[in-house]
Parts: structure tokens; C-alpha cells; sequence
């Protein structure tokens, strides 16, 4: 097996762009120099596009949990009474932390592999309006389920005073994401999905109405503290050291996204699942979600006569391609195909090629290129259509 060359196709880290690699290569410059100061003017105004927003994107230099815990440190202290929606692994993520911060927690847990019902989630506020805050997950990476959250924030916004806390570390970059349209009050995202960067930095956007709510907030908090962002950002600056060398990548990767053009990236997003869903009905192996809630960025797949994990194994000890396996109950049960960022039509073919592969190899009895043509077929369609 080629040693250097690693298929990594899990639902993040995804792989980096050369061009980003390279541009995180550059010699290091200090934090509070001009040079800094112009990468922030650069950056600054070329991520809002990609939220949607015309507020200013906050950098936090931490994991996508570091963003999530920034997320309810800073508007919400013990005693609050929040909901939060759990449509999988990283749901339970919000209320563990949420519970770690002493804030009441009700649950709103949904099947995994399933979205959430935005009319639950009004019908329950308006029987429990003490609620501050709803947490959500845009895309549920354990389960490979998009979320309603357009219908969400018009739910909660009719119903309550509540703010509405969006996990989209799995794949904003990769799918439209409107945060003033939608009325999205904070959103968090992380660097190592769709945006094609090593893990380390987390993303965050805030609504005037949940400005309002962190300034008066009385939570201890210091290195999370959202307004020491704001304060800085204005001043094209960041509280702590930043990241740089994330930040010469970021640049990169807002070059990309131009050159592509957002629609196009997010067109891609859409024609990668659509070529990986096609591909597992055709071979006939079930998929976990339905077709109108499934995420552009990450596809899990439930077989139903063979193991997930033998197919894993075989395909890594082969092809060195990794897919991720299923978390907590879903061990086991299913396996997830990353396909965001830096991943092209090109590389789904790529990666059903090789899985028809191993799952002839395991030992299940299907006709190689059934879901290669499907994918191929899926492709061409797009072609008309365009
Ligand atoms: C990856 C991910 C996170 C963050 O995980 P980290 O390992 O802390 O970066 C949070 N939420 C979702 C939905 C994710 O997919």
C-alpha cells in the first residue's frame, strides 16, 4: 500500500486543501503586528457570506467543544432553564456541558436518524415559556441528519423570548447557512469540516438579541468571554494569541470558496450525497436517514446482512480509506462516509469503487459497479440539469 497516501473520509478532520497547507506554511509574524492586524481586515468581512450574517464571525481558538462551551458560558447561568434538542451524539454534547455549567436542562430527544419537529418544539415553549435558551444541532454528524433550523428559529421566535443556540460545526461551508434570515442567535462552528482546516479554531456569530442577554449575563468566564472577541474584533484584533497559522489557511480557504463561488460549493455538497445515497440503494444496503433530511456533508449507512466494521476494516487495510464507525448505541450498527470540504464528485466515485470492493471482500454477494453507476448516472443527471 502506498504509505504516504491517506483516503480520510470521515465526517472531520477532513483533508486539507494543498493550497491551504501551503499557505499555513508561511513564517510566523507576531499577534500584534501589522501583519496580523491586515490578515484580520482580510478575513473579516469575507466570512460573513458564509454565515449569512452581516455581523462580524468571532475566532475562538479551540475545538468545536470550546465553541459550544463559548456558546453557553456566555448566555446562560445556573439556574437558567434551557431545552435542548437531541438528535444524536453531539445534542447529548450540549446538555452534558449545559449540566456541567449547574444550568436546568429539559431534553427534547429524538430517534437517532431522525430531525427534530419544529411544531413539538413550539407547542412545548408555549407550555414552559421559563425557558431561556434552545440548543440545536444543524447537522447531527452521528446520525448524518440536517436539521429544520429555519423552521426551528421561526418556531421558537413566534413562540418565546427564548434564544436559539446552533451547533453547525458539521457543515456550514458545506450547506447554506442564512443566520440573519433565519434568526439564528448564536451560531458555533469549528475549522476541521467543511471549512478545510485543521481543527483549532471555532466560529461564532451573535444576534443583537443575544448581545443583550451575554452583556448582562453574571456566568464567570475569561478566556470564552464573548465581548473580550467583540471588543478586539472591532479593532481587527483578538484578545489572546490567535491561531495564526489556522488564520494563513483560513485566508486560503476564503479564496477557494470564492473562486468557487458559495452556491457552487454548497451545488457540490448537494451532488456528493445525492451520488452516495443513489449508490447504497442501488447495491440495495440501507441508509440511516430519509432522503429529505439527510446532511450534504456526512451519509451513514445501517447494513442490515453485514458488519460495518468488517467493511471498515477491510477498506482501511486495503485502500487506507477511513469512514467512520457508529457512536454510543449506534456501535457497530452503522458506518458515516464524510464527504465535505475539500472532496469532489470525483472522490465519491472513489470511495463506492472501493466499497464495492470490500463489501464483496466480506463477503456479501453484490454486482460490482451497481452503485458506481448509479453515482455515475446521478452525476450526468446534475449535467442536464445545469
Ligand atoms: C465535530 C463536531 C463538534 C466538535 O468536536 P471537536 O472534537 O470538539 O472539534 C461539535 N459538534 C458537531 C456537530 C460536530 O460534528
Amino acid at each position: 500500500m502506498l504509505a504516504d497516501q491517506h483516503l480520510l473520509r470521515i465526517p472531520g478532520p477532513s483533508p486539507i486543501p494543498p493550497s491551504v497547507q501551503r499557505a499555513m506554511n508561511q513564517t510566523m509574524i507576531g499577534h500584534r503586528g501589522k501583519e496580523t492586524k491586515e490578515l484580520m481586515q482580510r478575513i473579516k468581512p469575507r466570512l460573513k457570506p458564509v454565515f449569512g450574517t452581516e455581523q462580524d464571525v468571532l475566532i475562538v481558538s479551540g475545538s468545536g467543544t470550546a465553541g459550544l462551551e463559548t456558546a453557553v458560558v456566555n448566555t446562560v447561568k445556573p439556574g437558567d432553564e434551557v431545552l435542548v434538542i437531541v438528535t444524536g451524539a453531539f445534542g447529548d454534547r450540549f446538555v452534558k456541558i449545559c449540566e456541567a455549567y449547574g444550568v436546568t436542562v429539559q431534553r427534547y430527544d429524538v430517534e437517532w436518524g431522525a430531525a427534530f419537529d419544529p411544531a413539538y418544539i413550539k407547542a412545548y415553549l408555549q407550555d414552559h415559556p421559563t425557558i431561556k435558551a434552545v440548543f440545536a444541532t444543524y447537522c447531527e454528524t452521528s446520525t448524518g441528519i440536517l436539521n429544520p433550523i429555519q423552521e426551528l428559529c421561526k418556531a421558537v421566535h413566534e413562540q418565546s423570548n427564548a434564544l436559539v443556540i446552533v451547533d453547525g460545526v458539521s457543515c456550514v461551508g458545506g450547506v447554506e447557512t442564512e443566520v440573519d434570515a433565519w434568526g439564528i442567535d448564536l451560531l458555533v462552528t469549528g475549522s476541521q469540516k467543511a471549512m478545510m482546516l485543521p481543527a483549532g479554531l471555532t466560529f461564532i456569530t451573535v444576534s443583537e438579541k443575544a448581545w443583550k442577554v451575554i452583556e448582562n449575563n453574571e456566568q464567570a468566564r475569561f478566556y470564552l468571554d464573548l465581548r473580550k472577541y467583540r471588543k478586539s474584533l472591532s479593532e481587527d484584533s483578538t484578545p489572546f494569541t490567535p491561531a495564526l497559522s489556522l488564520l494563513f489557511g483560513l485566508d486560503q480557504v476564503l479564496n477557494l470558496f470564492e473562486e468557487e463561488g458559495l452556491q457552487a460549493v454548497y451545488n457540490r455538497h448537494e451532488l456528493m450525497k445525492n451520488m452516495t445515497r443513489s449508490a447504497f440503494k442501488a447495491m440495495e444496503i440501507p441508509l440511516l436517514t430519509a432522503d429529505d433530511v439527510s446532511s450534504p456533508t456526512v451519509t451513514a449507512i445501517k447494513p442490515a446482512d453485514f458488519a460495518a466494521e468488517d467493511l471498515r476494516k477491510v477498506i482501511k487495510r486495503e485502500f487506507n480509506l477511513s469512514v467512520a464507525g457508529g457512536q454510543q448505541h449506534l456501535q457497530g450498527e452503522i458506518f458515516r462516509i464524510g464527504h465535505m470540504g475539500y472532496c469532489s464528485p470525483a472522490d465519491v466515485l472513489q470511495i463506492i469503487g472501493i466499497m464495492e470492493i470490500g463489501i464483496k471482500k466480506i463477503g456479501k454477494n453484490i454486482e460490482l459497479g451497481q452503485g458506481m453507476r448509479a453515482a455515475q448516472e446521478v452525476y450526468l443527471q446534475q449535467e442536464v440539469l445545469a
